[in-house]
């Protein structure tokens, strides 16, 4: 399938129109940013790598029964996707306290948080995505409440699977954050992306950190191995013979 218009061009990836009206084309690019893009830096294969982990863990989410934007990765980088209207709210699911919440609110670093915690901020860098309570996302006519109860439900059946998903790899999943869309039918899909650029996972045995924090922590030349060791520890021996990465 061939790109047609650039639709979108986000901090690391670029949406494209094709012939399939209801299709678009997402390219993984080899950005890595922090700080709502404040810092930029360009990392051989992440766009491969982020783009192959997703594509893996979509399809092991359509395995649970959760519908996802993934049609096909007919390249390393480049995903076919069902079209979404995107809904601007990300969805946190937190398994751990750490980051921006134990720096807003009394929680000590590395709490378990059982049940875990789901939370939504309003993606809009200008107001570097501000928490929301559903009050304030019906009143952006963002969501209605059906939606909001919608997304907390998909959100913590992503987290059961992708959990157990994880364990099984040697790596606790600590938090994540996902997107969601409208189909043409109006129905909620899970979309964007599930990779280590939007997750926090560490090392069951060592807690080390395999993913972007690492990047937001200025170690910069341990990211690439780090989702190297994701890619390991998560893709099929055939899988690995096939991407080659
Ligand atoms: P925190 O709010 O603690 O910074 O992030 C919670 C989780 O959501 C982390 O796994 C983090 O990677 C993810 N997350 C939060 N905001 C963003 C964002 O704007 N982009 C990406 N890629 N991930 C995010």
């Amino acid at each position: 399938m061939e790109k047609k218009e650039l639709i979108n061009s986000g901090k690391v990836k670029s949406v494209y129109s094709c012939e399939d009206d209801d299709k678009v084309i997402i390219e993984f690019r080899d950005d890595m940013t922090a700080g709502d893009g404040a810092r930029k830096e360009v990392m051989d294969n992440k766009g491969s790598l982020n783009a192959i982990i997703s594509t893996k863990i979509f399809r092991v989410l359509e395995e649970n029964g959760i519908k996802t934007q993934l049609v096909d990765l007919p390249e390393k980088n480049v995903m076919v996707a069902k079209k979404l209207e995107m809904i601007p709210i990300e969805v946190i699911v937190r398994n751990i306290a750490t980051g921006s919440l134990v720096r807003k609110y009394p929680f000590e670093d590395g709490t378990p948080l059982d049940p875990p915690l789901v939370q939504m901020d309003f993606k809009d860098d200008e107001y570097h995505d501000p928490m929301l309570n559903d009050s304030i996302a019906k009143a952006l006519k963002i969501a209605t409440q059906e939606d909001l109860d919608k997304l907390k439900e998909l959100a913590l059946k992503v987290n059961e699977a992708l959990k157990e998903f994880f364990d099984k790899a040697g790596i606790i999943l600590v938090d994540f954050k996902i997107e969601f869309g409208k189909d043409a039918d109006g129905e909620i899909i899970l979309g964007d992306e599930i990779s280590p650029d939007s997750c926090r996972l560490w090392d069951k045995e060592t807690l080390d950190m395999l993913d972007k924090e690492l990047f937001r922590k200025g170690k910069d030349n341990e990211v690439i191995d780090a989702y190297i060791e994701v890619y390991n520890r998560i893709m099929t021996d055939e899988e690995k013979e096939k991407y080659d990465m």
